[in-house]
């Protein structure tokens, strides 16, 4: 049997009659950028979070980046974020000359909010919560500490579309929070696209203004802005998504209890879920201390992982001249050496799935 790791045509075929329908809507329409199926979109968006406002962006790193220049962070300023996060995390802070300040994760692969006091410096002026995997950090902590240091906070929710903290949503903490639509996140578009949600009338505004051009009224360029709009096929096809949406993050639920129950090898265990936090399962991890190995075993079975993510920013060429070397942030390293991410998608098929998990069980055992 050959299983991909990933597989989006799966999804797409379930509701395909709806989305071809939508797209036909837009295409007939006429109106390709800033109209109506963005402006519902983002209404329909910022009430399934639980925000006031919700802006389209053209990709989850504008999103990142358009966020900490919206709350006035550049040069001389310090951003905690997790030293186990995506490349574009850090890069949203880099872009606006600020630096990032690493803080190890915890057993969840997620920032330590225990370790971030220690790492406050008068420089310190805000904190990015990566909710990675599909699980939240947590915010209650982060939160108090960002209260008590006057700190800003940015959620980077890419990878956690409906996932609750203590029974809220990511994305309704923070100053502002960050959405990627990237096709395999788990509110994909069928292209690039993004978002950021806040409950401030004034960074909504400022962020609507940044992304088209710097512009409220045509022709009339307030700041120098950028082009990152989300156009109105993606805006029209993540309307149709966003309602199954649920039914999709259980679907993910459903497969990870599986993993969870089924699977039974002294040399894989899985990454837990924090408690507080619900988990919608961006991604299922696993870890190994022989982790390579078993990428090969389940490659020669036709089964495909991913690591997510395979260098740590610190230790990317990109960041080299932040001057770390490998040693420096050992948690991180660690995970980038033994997690590996288990085939998760809509529309696996029991029979795929029981492939795999009779595979995990072999392993080392034949
Ligand atoms: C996918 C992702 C991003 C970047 O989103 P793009 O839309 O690809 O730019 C940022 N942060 C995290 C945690 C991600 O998973």
């Amino acid at each position: 049997m050959n299983i991909m790791a990933n597989n989006l045509k799966r999804m797409y075929d379930q509701h395909a009659d709806e989305f071809e329908a939508k797209a036909l809507e837009v295409l007939r329409s006429g109106w390709y950028i800033l109209g109506n199926e963005l402006r519902s979109f983002e209404n329909e968006f910022a009430q399934y979070i639980g925000s006031k406002y919700c802006v389209g962006l053209a990709s989850g790193l504008d999103a990142l980046w358009i966020a900490f220049r919206a709350l006035g962070i550049g040069a001389g300023d310090e951003v905690i974020v997790s030293s186990n996060s995506y490349i574009a995390c850090v890069m949203g802070i880099t872009m606006n000359n600020a630096s990032p300040v690493f803080v190890e994760p915890d057993q969840y692969g997620n920032l330590d909010a225990e370790k971030i006091e220690e790492k406050i410096t008068d420089k310190t002026k805000a904190i990015l919560a990566v909710h990675l995997y599909g699980q939240s950090c947590d915010m209650t902590k982060i939160m108090e500490l960002a209260h008590k240091y006057d700190l800003k906070v940015v959620e980077d929710c890419a990878q956690s579309h409906g996932t609750e903290w203590k029974g809220r949503k990511t994305g309704t903490f923070a100053d502002i929070a960050c959405f990627s639509f990237y096709p395999t996140k788990n509110l994909g578009a069928f292209g690039d696209g993004g978002a950021i949600t806040t409950d401030d009338e004034g960074y909504a505004d400022a962020i609507r203004t940044i992304r088209n051009y710097g512009s409220k009224v045509h022709y009339q360029n307030e700041v120098v802005g950028t082009n990152s709009r989300l156009d109105e096929l993606q805006a029209g096809l993540l309307r149709v998504k966003l309602k199954y949406l649920d039914e999709l993050n259980a679907e993910r639920m459903a497969l990870a209890n599986r993993y969870d129950t089924e699977v039974h090898n002294p040399w894989i265990t899985y990454l837990p879920t924090r408690p507080g936090s619900n988990n919608i399962y961006h991604q299922y991890e696993i870890l190994s201390p022989c982790r390579d190995e078993l990428i090969e075993y389940l490659l020669a079975k036709g089964i495909h992982t991913i690591i997510h993510y395979p260098i740590p920013p610190h230790l990317s060429n990109a960041y080299k001249y932040l001057g770390f070397v490998k040693g420096d942030l050992p948690i991180a390293e660690k995970y980038a050496d033994t997690i590996l991410s288990l085939p998760m998608y809509n529309g696996m098929t029991e029979e795929e799935q029981t492939y795999v998990i009779e595979a995990l069980n072999a392993f080392r055992t034949e």
